[in-house]
């Protein structure tokens, strides 16, 4: 087995550090910004929601002009672009964005006029939904053309790729963050949009001028140019085994949807959980709620190099799960997690605060399950795709958080709020242990179904 990685890799890796940088910098602020003097609670969150389930559903659109006209290459350098500029149109609209909330009662005052300023974020937000789906798809497919198909290292090289997305996830927001604005200073949000500008112009440049260099093959073949498949891609000639990899993919794409709809309550019901039921102070010093998102991806980048170890030393033992089953494992923990906290406010008084060590907990969990399942998930689809459809399935993949994050604001609703509330009218939620408990059963069912149906799939998956 070769060792080591190619170079490529890190130019990725940097790449998509900053991109992830740029977007969750970016993402840490926005409803801030737009409930400083824009939006209500509820329109920002409703827009918050669209928002971030369409960044994961033009993948699929820029997956397909990737394989049938431009390659990653190109998709990866429009969607840099259209990205910065889309953080661009949220510097000047919160350039141009006048104090427009009575102090203390939270209402719009109807008579600033803050159109142009949503008018400039409306245009900022449609050029970032386009560019993440040219970048994202793209650049997760290079990872994977780096390799030759049945190279053994590839669930290695997207965990690593992974790390990068993280490191950015963690700096973005610590660093945009410093820049939080306010009901009477909602303009100061403008720097935090800004550095998150030119993160992307960094992110891109760079990649546009080492692309050529680094981004090759062993054999010094480049990677992700425009596809010499067109043709084929027009008949789509689809063999039997292909047809059924692409199978796979849509099946472990719907079982992931119940993994995000779950991890993706980090930013809605988690963080009211933060905000009203857990005691943050550390020696006196209130921690901020918003903190506690960084947690997972802190945890990602430290937890990476051990999974990576942990696999490399079950497959020395021929014990290393099939990817089918790692995304089982990840679902799995995802229960295990919510089922942890479930436990920790089980009776627990509404007035009451618990321990920050229960959240911190849950996150812990999360990120084990989140990498078992993430970056396994991107190099099975790797593996699977037909080179010809590479993108597009990764678009496909993408498509699972996109309705995730929708689902995920819709569940959110249920958190108690002392009433109580039901799903589809047959699950009541009365209390946490209740909310929290919905979760277990959701991602313990989608894990022991997934693990059920592994031996079929490792079966369709054979070549
Ligand atoms: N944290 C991951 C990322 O930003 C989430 C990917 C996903 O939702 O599939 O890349």
């Amino acid at each position: 087995m070769k060792e080591g990685h190619p170079k490529g890799l890190y130019l990725l890796f940097f790449t998509e550090m900053a991109e992830r940088f740029s977007y969750y910098g970016m993402r840490a602020v926005f409803t801030l910004y737009m409930v400083a003097a824009l939006f209500t609670m509820e329109s920002a969150s409703e827009i918050y929601g669209y928002y971030t389930g369409l960044v994961y559903l033009t993948p699929l659109l820029g997956g397909y002009i990737a394989d049938r006209y431009w390659g990653n290459r190109r998709s990866i350098v429009v969607g840099g672009m259209l990205m910065a500029l889309g953080q661009l149109l949220m510097f000047l609209s919160a350039s141009c964005v006048r104090p427009a909330i009575y102090e203390a009662d939270g209402v719009i005052d109807p008579a600033v006029d803050n159109h142009l300023a949503v008018l400039l974020m409306m245009g900022g937000l449609f050029f970032l939904i386009l560019g993440n789906g040219f970048f994202k798809p793209n650049i997760a497919t290079m990872v994977g053309s780096l390799y030759s198909p049945d190279d053994k290292r590839k669930d290695a090289a997207f965990t690593i790729f992974y790390m990068g997305v993280n490191v950015g996830a963690t700096l973005g927001p610590l660093l945009c963050g410093i820049f939080e604005g306010d009901y009477l200073n909602p303009s100061r949000f403008k720097w935090a949009f800004l550095c998150a500008c030119i993160v992307m112009i960094i992110s891109t440049l760079t990649f546009y001028l080492l692309k050529d260099r680094y981004v090759v093959t062993h054999d010094g073949q480049p990677v992700g140019i425009k596809p010499a498949h067109q043709q084929r891609a027009v008949k789509h000639e689809l063999s039997r085994s292909e047809k059924q990899h692409i199978a796979v993919i849509f099946i472990i794409a719907a079982f992931v949807i119940f993994f995000w709809a779950a991890y993706e309550q980090a930013g809605v019901s988690l963080t009211f959980f933060a905000d009203q039921q857990t005691d943050r102070h550390i020696l006196g010093w209130e921690m901020p709620t918003s903190y506690f998102q960084s947690l997972p991806a802190i945890f990602v980048v430290l937890l990476a190099p051990v999974m990576n170890l942990m696999w490399d030393l079950l497959g020395r033992y021929g014990w290393e799960p099939s990817s089918v089953m790692k995304q089982a494992i990840g679902l799995a923990l995802l229960a295990l997690g919510y089922w942890f906290i479930a436990w920790g406010v089980k009776d627990l008084d509404p007035q009451v605060k618990v321990s920050m060590w229960w959240l911190t907990g849950l996150y812990f969990i999360h990120t084990l399950g989140e990498l078992s399942l993430s970056p396994i998930g991107l190099s099975l689809v790797s593996k699977l795709s037909p080179k010809h459809l590479a993108s597009l399935m990764m678009g496909i993949w993408f498509l699972s958080s996109a309705v995730s994050n929708m689902l995920a604001g819709q569940l959110s609703t249920l958190y108690p709020d002392g009433s109580a509330k039901s799903l589809f009218g047959w699950v009541e939620i009365r209390s946490l242990y209740d909310f929290f408990m919905l979760f277990v059963s959701m991602s313990g069912i989608a894990a022991v179904a997934l693990a059920c149906i592994s031996p079929v799939l490792n079966k369709m998956m054979k070549k």
